[in-house]
């Protein structure tokens, strides 16, 4: 049993055996952990409104191998978009959209500190910026980027043609096609290629705001982890209408 101390962000929180707390986090070196705070859960508890969703806390722990709860020694708050989200649904859908993304991207012993890394990019920008669209759009795109699924979108899936222009450019199951190869697929919005581009070189704050291209972006990243995970996020259709109440 090895003492384990790390900066977390804490995806999801719940309560088992009716008072202990279990906190399911990120770690900085990118591993999903599952922390568990013996009677956590009472309001006199040392670490009561530190395990909550939304929070990056000092977590230290005993770290036993193939035990799936580990149990929580201390915590302490080193950030926290808890009270951010009070009164503002956009942050709050947009913040639990990442926080499944978190959940359901992250597997396995082998850490990625980049998607943690991505995540805290994304909330210090959302510190000082409201552009929830523009950060939406990069966190899922980046999510997927940095776990190598998502496909090469500068040339057509078929026959190799550069794809510089969003009405020449059409998605399917997976991969970007030209339209020469396939007519019947509809074409993107014009800023795609480009709004590609751009994300995977710029970091968030240089990015212009582009709600159309990041809309459809969106729905692109959707689709693929779908196809990856086979599953659909709970909180995607929900956060929509929140964080893009004209799409
Ligand atoms: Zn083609």
């Amino acid at each position: 049993m090895a003492v384990v101390k790390s900066v977390c962000y804490v995806i999801k929180t719940f309560t088992i055996n009716d008072a202990d707390k279990v906190a399911v986090v990120l770690t900085e070196g990118g591993l999903k952990k599952s922390l568990i705070a013996k009677n956590g859960a009472r309001l006199k508890s040392a670490v009561a409104g530190k395990l909550d969703p939304f929070n990056f806390i000092e977590a230290e722990w005993f770290e036993k191998e193939g035990q799936k709860l580990q149990p929580l020694n201390s915590a302490a708050i080193k950030k926290s978009y808890f009270k951010r989200i009070s009164g503002d649904m956009g942050r709050f859908m947009a913040f639990s959209f990442y926080s499944e993304l978190a959940d359901l991207l992250v597997h396995g012993e082998e850490g990625s500190p980049k998607f943690y890394r991505l995540l805290t990019h994304t909330f210090d920008f959302l510190e000082t910026h409201d552009d929830l669209q523009t950060a939406t759009a990069y966190f899922m795109f980046w999510g997927l980027k940095l776990l190598g699924v998502f496909p090469d979108f500068e040339t057509c899936a078929q026959c190799g043609t550069g794809l510089s222009d969003g009405q020449n450019c059409g998605f399917s199951t997976e991969k970007f096609y030209c339209s020469q190869c396939r007519p019947q697929l509809k074409p993107l919005p014009e800023g795609v290629p480009g709004r590609l581009r751009i994300m995977s070189k710029q970091p968030l704050s240089k990015l212009i705001p582009d709600p159309d291209s990041d809309l459809a972006l969106l729905t692109i990243c959707n689709n693929i982890f779908t196809a990856f995970t086979g599953r659909e996020t709970k909180s995607f259709s929900l956060m929509k209408p929140f964080v893009f109440p004209a799409g």
